[in-house]
């Protein structure tokens, strides 16, 4: 089926990048249609919310939480955004404990995780919510349309135009196409869409334009990390030891510890009954690779208890957990780039009228929601100087 709208711009991907290029390039006044084309069931991508069914009422950040800015550039197109995010009170400073565990307690100064330096800003609601409102800051006159659960399998570009086909055979077409993913772009499609050539290889043919070529070849490098979060729901008797009132609290491990227990972030997301949702993170390969050989996932979920209560065992805040209402599970293949970021001045391809943005680019904040905003910004600013 072909959707009748033709698209100005149709953006691959709902994260937060692909939010904040639409928000900022309304606001910048541009007068076109915008496509908005999601995998998943909500905006947000890796920085979003789980609002389970079978947990009615609990929202539980199962990426990232919260989000830090470095700019030690001092890049006054990102300063600006974070004010304007702070005074529309779209976010917020954010107040949490931050408490790093160590084994050895002479090991102190060493543990620095990318995620929790600088300036730490929450959502003012969920995480899901941020991406949401940054949109419906800017998108006044409805100029923005969402396609939820649509996964783009295919490109072509033919007279000066994009057609998308998604899984389900749906088609979009549209004059200019944003890539805020580079799922599309990296070998790791060939699995997740079970085709045989890269989509956008598929499009763009070798030779035909050296910016798409070396962005392609670049990406053969570009490594990601795996990361699981456990979701734990807890019983509506599980507290804190002390009268803790802020709605998040992190516990960060050291190394040796992460090595130990396998974890390496346990986060407390206070929900609005006041019930305590805990998150962990583990990155641990071999951890994670035991989970997906594994044929008794409940094995998992009491190694988590039994380590979660040694890591607290003694703890002054936290108590132990006896038992859950509920454990889910995220699987991220791909939580974050690692290695090679992709040089910024291969965002805009005009000859193809594609551009691409997202925390992949050779950018500071690099795998972070830091580096994912800056690209859109960058982006935004770099496609309207083209008109
Ligand atoms: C567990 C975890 C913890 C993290 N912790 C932190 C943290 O503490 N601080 C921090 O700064 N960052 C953290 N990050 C990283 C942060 O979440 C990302 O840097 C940021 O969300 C990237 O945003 P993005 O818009 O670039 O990409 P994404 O959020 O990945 O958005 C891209 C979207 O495109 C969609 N998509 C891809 N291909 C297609 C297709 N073909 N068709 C349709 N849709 C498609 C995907 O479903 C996705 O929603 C964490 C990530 C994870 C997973």
């Amino acid at each position: 089926m072909i959707n009748d709208t033709f698209y100005d711009i149709a953006i691959i991907g709902g994260g937060i990048s692909s939010c904040v290029f639409s928000s900022f390039h309304l606001k910048n006044g541009y007068k076109g249609r915008i496509a908005i084309i999601e995998n998943g069931r909500n905006l947000g991508g890796r920085s979003s919310t789980r609002n389970s069914i079978s947990n009615l009422g609990w929202q539980l950040n199962h990426g990232s939480p919260n989000f830090n800015i470095c700019n030690s550039n001092n890049n006054v197109m990102l300063k600006t955004f974070i004010k304007e995010l702070l005074d529309s009170k779209i976010i917020q400073s954010d107040p949490s404990d931050l408490i790093k565990l160590y084994e050895d307690p002479n090991d102190q100064n060493k543990l620095i995780c990318d995620f929790h330096s600088c300036q730490n800003y929450i959502s003012s609601s969920s995480m899901s919510d941020l991406s949401k409102n940054i949109i419906n800051h800017y998108n006044l006159k409805n100029q923005v349309d969402f396609y939820f659960q649509t996964l783009i399998v295919k490109l072509k570009y033919e007279n000066n135009c994009w057609i998308l086909t998604s899984k389900n055979g749906y088609k979009f077409k549209t004059k200019f196409l944003v890539c805020s993913s580079n799922l599309i772009l990296h070998k790791r499609s060939l699995d997740i869409m079970n085709t045989n050539q890269i989509p956008l290889r598929q499009a763009i043919p070798i030779n035909s334009d050296k910016k798409i070529d070396t962005i392609l070849h670049l990406l053969k490098n570009q490594e990601y990390v795996q990361r699981l979060t456990f979701l734990i729901y807890t019983k509506s008797n599980y507290c804190y030891k002390d009268d803790y009132k802020k709605r998040f609290r992190y516990f960060l491990l050291n190394n040796l510890l992460e090595e130990k227990f396998k974890f390496e972030r346990i986060i407390f997301q206070k929900q609005i009954n006041n019930k305590i949702g805990i998150v962990i993170h583990t990155r641990n390969k071999k951890f994670i690779t035991e989970y997906f050989q594994s044929n008794n996932k409940n094995k998992f979920k009491n190694i988590l208890l039994d380590n979660f209560n040694q890591i607290f065992d003694k703890n002054y805040y936290i108590n132990k957990l006896i038992d859950y209402q509920d454990i889910s599970i995220m699987i991220w293949r791909s939580s974050q780039p690692s290695g090679l970021g992709i040089p910024e001045n291969l965002q805009v391809c005009d000859k193809y009228k594609i551009a691409f943005c997202g925390d992949w680019f050779d950018l500071e904040g690099f795998g972070r929601i830091e580096g994912a905003i800056l690209s859109a910004l960058k982006l935004s600013y770099k496609i309207s100087s083209l008109d």
